[in-house]
């Protein structure tokens, strides 16, 4: 049974957010077959929401250095390969891959707006506030501008792995962030606060349980929670834990600097 538009504007409904703004990560696929596929989704969320932004990283703009500060999680000189194959950052780059179609979809409205950075881009339908207020050294500034406006995390079919909203808690709980470098038409652009590893979020899930909506629609597990209560709950697990969050994987440089120099 193909997943139609009411399906998700009711499964939307459901989770009782009024017209408050959300910042939406999603899996297409996780719904089963979609009739009219990303832009059905993108035109559900719209008639339910009043302001959506998503996550519209562009990586391939990203350059490894020979040399740099220190502590940066990073090998430098080792992306000989990867720097050739890195493009100039354009403001009408697609989105990454790995971010879903249905950002690139949003991203694509015509009445979108879509934040400058060379990698750590949002875009936005009606929340051109959040999607200015991005700045270099202060990349994560539109979710905190959602969570001013009383805004939400959206996961469609997908979980906490990918909420960038937690690297943004992370860094008010004081964690080490670090440097990356971007390529642009204006030159290699360094690009400071580049939050840490996102694969171990997943274990803020039951700190936030009470706190999450839910609803499956199709087959996507579909899941709400207020920014502000996920930015306390990131925030007193990480003072009572300062490695909570962190990845178990052995190679993982981020997650090892953390753990090394706190
Ligand atoms: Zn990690």
């Amino acid at each position: 049974m193909a997943v139609h538009r009411d399906d998700l504007i009711g499964g939307f409904r459901a989770l009782q957010l009024g017209s408050k703004p959300v910042i939406v990560h999603s899996s297409l696929k996780s719904f089963g077959e979609v009739d009219g596929g990303a832009e059905t989704v993108v035109s559900a969320l719209l008639a339910t929401f009043d302001s959506v932004i998503a996550p519209t990283f562009t990586y391939k703009t990203m350059l490894t250095p020979l040399t740099g500060p220190a502590d940066n999680a990073i090998t430098y000189g080792s992306g000989t390969d990867q720097n050739r194959m890195a493009e100039f950052y354009t403001p009408g780059m697609p989105a990454d891959p790995l971010m879903g179609i249905i950002p690139e979809t949003l991203r694509r409205l015509p009445n979108a707006r879509r934040s400058r950075h060379p990698i750590l881009s949002f875009a936005g339908i009606n929340a051109d506030a959040a999607i200015a207020s991005q700045s270099m050294d202060d990349p994560f500034a539109p979710i905190a501008r959602l969570a001013e406006q009383d805004g939400w995390v959206l996961l469609l079919g997908v979980n906490h792995m990918v909420d960038t909203s937690i690297h943004y808690a992370e860094k008010l709980a004081g964690r080490r962030q670090f440097i990356r470098w971007a390529l642009t038409p204006q030159g290699v652009r360094e690009c400071p606060f580049w939050p840490g590893c996102s694969f171990g979020f997943d274990a803020i899930a039951p700190d936030l349980a009470r706190h999450t909506r839910s609803v499956v629609i199709g087959t996507a597990y579909t899941q709400a929670v207020e920014l502000k209560i996920l930015f306390e709950a990131v925030i007193a697990r990480i003072k009572k834990d300062p490695l909570a969050l962190l990845c178990q994987r052995e190679d993982c440089e981020r997650c090892n600097t953390i753990r090394m120099i706190r």
